[in-house]
């Protein structure tokens, strides 16, 4: 088997190689594969004006699942396809009847089915079945249903004799290793377009290479491997080491390309569909021009200036039925009703944009409608326990998310988005919306543990947004290197008036349009003012801290869900280890409280809490999963390090008892308020009652003198008291603040201290006069007064983040300039610290 890889950004090259080859075949020996339907109009269409024998395009020319079905078709007995529909009904009617834990945010139960779905696919197109599954993920997902789930949804669609797209895999991996897959007469594949590869795939490559050494591997990757070494995908290194042979297409020239800000998205569309008007009146076709789109909200007030000029267009995305029809229109009575009195008195009572896309949707609808009965009475066994108003309900919503079929039309100009944009080869091609918010998909709600989407291994799995963005810049730089005639345009602000955050793009050099009114947006307005009905009020402390050090890095991290960058260390990452050493303290405070407190004043109880400290120590090592990918000399150092530096701590504790510095002890562990069933605490500021999320490591009492102190480990740098005393440090004060208000109203604060693990230093504050008064510097030792100060600047300032937050003021001023150095978005945020003065310079 020979495996050639052909890469490059020169699409044109690619395409002219393909028909080459494929004029070269005379028989049905060859599979041409690629990712989805729209890709494969667009893959016939241009190899039958170069193919000899049109009849043979037709059985030759499939989408890869397409392929795959008919690989498992032609080596089990029996197998039927489980299409989105059937496999969304049959979880949603599986959670409603036996897993009911897993929905219980009723407004966005079709997005929860959608991501359970998107885990289970996922999962299986990577060759994992569900005991696999549970083995990698179990211990990151907080609820352990979603595996009784999937074993109950593997058990019904088996039952059935059903495969969804990701058993096609899974099956097909487990077919090859049992050496029972049927390739029949296939000789060669070209696979077109499939980019990036995802990991099912690349094992499927790499296994049929082994399979069947005569079966020959052609695949077409529109990436750049010769120009950068540091950017190699894991896809092409995964198949690098199996290919014997390699083609790269260079570009035939590299272009500068001019990089136009415009004032808003009105603005930059205006400026567009004039370009195109004037474009058309010169020498070019209407199918020679392609729009790019990076955010949906453009198409309606796109189309609507393309009608305005009388420009035939073909919208190539693919859009929820919600943005064809009205909320009546997608109430099922309604279009039963309307559609078989005359679907054209619809379509003309209220449409102005896309009226053939709006008959399709009608359409679809209808055909969505006879899918859904037919699914319910397939697992009627399971359907039969949802009350008629559940199966309504759903029906709605299934309708109002259901996507139509985009539509091509070969003489117009096309409008497409991103994850199409490399199937076009148009001689002008514009790009609108290029800024960093409309490249990122956010994730508001999930029920897996947020921590799985940053997790580097789980990136390309669960489509992180950290990794959708990578893909979409990538994509973006291939496109700057097909030597088009490009136009790339990006919003100051976004639809809603937000400002937008600019992109930095290689071979670009940014230009300023002049504003020009656009034209009337009237028809748009219901759109502008989304962003202040939603108006946060609820944040954790560690969320605010963030919007106080740098509002671009709290936009990131809470806005975008970037997540953070992994990082190649030797050891594992501060965050990980910060958890762990949180991890061991609790326990060995929790497990042996009373001897704890005993062992601050008698040596042999502090013996007996050290020994059990060793033990917490090495169970809490072989637990940690993400200990086991380092060199297990150096966890065994760290480990050792871990039990000195408590040990340190458990003494030093006793010192200080023993010395009557500190005369509280330790009481409550990891409290928390307003999380889930917790009290609530609120503070009350201009922009209303603001709820505060968070949890304390540690609270330490003493009961004969009403006092209590607050404890936070740190493996990091520790704030200083006067970012505490200027209300920039926020933690220590809100800790201090919630506890008295809904946890010891009865006691006193005494102190509210860091405990620094790194060199074993405290800081923090106290009340003077108070029984830990002395755990502090006398400067960090303040009156009644100051406390009263300090609260009143913590709720000064988190006034200020809510405000600036309900504002969209996320622009990036890091509190302190050297934050920036290892900070996770310094590629993105553009922020430059001032030079300093000439006379300052080294
Ligand atoms: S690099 Fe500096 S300015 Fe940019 S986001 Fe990070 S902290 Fe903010």
């Amino acid at each position: 088997m020979s495996v050639c890889l052909h890469h490059g950004p020169n699409q044109q090259k690619n395409f002219e190689q393909l028909s080459e080859f494929i004029n070269k075949e005379d028989d049905s020996s060859y599979r041409v594969l690629v990712p989805n339907k729209l890709s494969l109009n667009q893959h016939k269409a241009s190899i039958l004006n170069n193919h000899f024998n049109p009849t043979l395009i037709g059985q030759n020319i499939m989408t890869w699942e397409d392929f795959l079905l008919q690989l498992v078709k032609k080596s089990t007995h029996r197998a039927h396809l489980a299409n989105h529909d059937l496999c969304h009904y049959l979880l949603f009617s599986l959670c409603k009847t036996k897993h009911t834990s897993l929905l219980n945010d009723k407004d966005n139960t079709y997005q929860k089915v959608e991501e359970l779905l998107l885990f289970f696919q996922q999962v299986k197109k990577c060759g994992l079945d569900i005991k696999q599954a549970n083995k990698t993920f179990g211990p990151h997902i907080s609820n352990q249903t979603v595996f009784d789930l999937f074993n109950d949804y593997q058990t019904e669609l088996k039952n059935r004799f059903y495969y969804d797209s990701g058993d096609l895999h899974l099956t097909t991996l487990q077919l090859i290793k049992n050496s029972t897959l049927i390739i029949g007469s296939v000789k060669t594949l070209y696979l077109s377009q499939l980019y990036p590869l995802h990991p099912g795939q690349r094992e499927i490559i790499r296994q049929l290479k082994h399979f069947n050494p005569k079966l020959n591997l052609h695949i077409f990757y529109p990436e750049d491997f010769n120009q950068d070494n540091q950017k190699l995908t894991t896809a092409y290194e995964d198949l690098g080491d199996i290919s014997d042979q390699s083609q790269y297409n260079a570009p035939s020239q590299n272009s500068q390309y001019s990089f136009i800000q415009h004032k808003s998205p009105f603005h930059e569309i205006d400026s567009i569909t004039q370009n195109i008007k004037k474009d058309l009146e010169s020498n070019y076709q209407h199918n020679q021009l392609g729009i790019i789109l990076t955010n949906n909200n453009y198409i309606k007030l796109l189309c609507h200036n393309l009608d305005n000029l009388n420009i035939p267009y073909s919208l190539q995305i693919n859009l929820p039925a919600k943005d064809y029809l009205s909320d009546s229109e997608l109430n099922t009575e309604q279009i039963n009703k309307k559609f078989n009195k005359n679907a054209i008195s619809l379509i003309s009572e209220k449409t102005t944009f896309f009226p053939t896309q709006k008959i399709k949707a009608i359409a679809c609808k209808q055909e969505m409608t006879n899918h859904l009965n037919f699914i319910d009475n397939l697992f009627c066994e399971i359907t039969d326990k949802l009350d008629q108003q559940i199966k309504n309900n759903y029906t709605q919503e299934a309708l109002h998310f259901h996507k139509i079929p985009a539509n091509p039309l070969s003489h117009a100009l096309v409008i497409t988005n991103m994850a199409n944009a490399s199937f076009h080869t148009k001689r002008k091609l514009y790009v609108a919306g290029l800024n960093l918010e409309n490249l990122t998909i956010q994730k508001d709600s999930s029920i897996y543990s947020p921590y799985l989407y940053s997790k580097k291994e789980f990136f390309e799995l669960l489509e992180s947004p950290s990794y959708h963005l990578s893909l979409t810049l990538k994509k973006i730089n291939n496109l700057l290197q097909q030597n088009l005639d490009l136009h790339l345009t990006f919003p100051e602000s976004d639809l809603s008036g937000k400002p937008t955050t600019k992109l930095n793009l290689e071979n670009t050099n940014i230009i300023k349009s002049t504003p020009k009114s656009p034209n009337d947006t009237s028809y748009l307005k219901e759109r502008k003012t989304d962003y202040f009905k939603t108006k946060k009020m609820s944040f954790s402390i560690s969320a605010l801290q963030e919007y106080i050090n740098c509002p671009f890095k709290y936009y990131a991290a809470h806005q975008l869900l970037l997540g953070r960058i992994d990082k190649d260390d030797l050891e594992p990452g501060a965050d990980i280890k910060g958890s762990f050493v949180h991890k061991v303290l609790f326990r060995m405070i929790k497990e042996n409280e009373a001897d704890y407190i005993e062992g601050l004043e008698y040596k042999s109880y502090r013996d007996k809490v050290t020994k059990a400290l060793a033990s917490i120590i090495q169970e809490e090592i072989e637990n940690e999963d993400s200990f086991k990918d380092f060199n297990q000399k150096l966890i065994e150092f760290y480990a050792w390090r871990c039990y000195k530096t408590i040990n340190e701590l458990i003494n030093n504790e006793s010192q200080y008892f023993l010395n009557k510095i500190k005369l509280t002890t330790p009481k409550y562990y990891e409290w928390s308020f307003s999380r889930n069933n917790t009290s609530l605490f609120e503070l009350q500021t201009d922009n209303g009652a603001v709820t505060i999320r968070g949890q304390i490591d540690r609270i330490d009492i003493n009961r004969s003198h009403k006092m209590f102190s607050i404890i936070d480990y740190k493996t990091g740098k520790l704030p200083s008291f006067n970012s505490i005393k200027a209300g920039s440090s926020i933690q220590l004060p809100l800790y201090m603040m919630a506890t008295k208000s809904i946890l010891l109203n009865e006691f006193n604060p005494s102190g509210a201290f860091y405990y620094g693990l790194k060199e074993n230093d405290i800081k923090g504050f106290s009340i003077s006069e108070t029984t830990d008064t002395n755990m502090v510097n006398k400067r960090s030792q303040i009156k009644l007064e100051a406390w009263d100060e300090i609260q009143s600047n913590v709720t000064h300032a988190i006034n200020t983040a809510v405000k600036g937050i309900h504002q969209g003021d996320f622009s990036p001023k890091p509190l302190e300039k050297n934050m920036c150095q290892y900070c996770d978005y310094n590629k993105i945020c553009e922020y430059q610290a001032k030079p300093k003065p000439a006379n300052l310079q080294g």
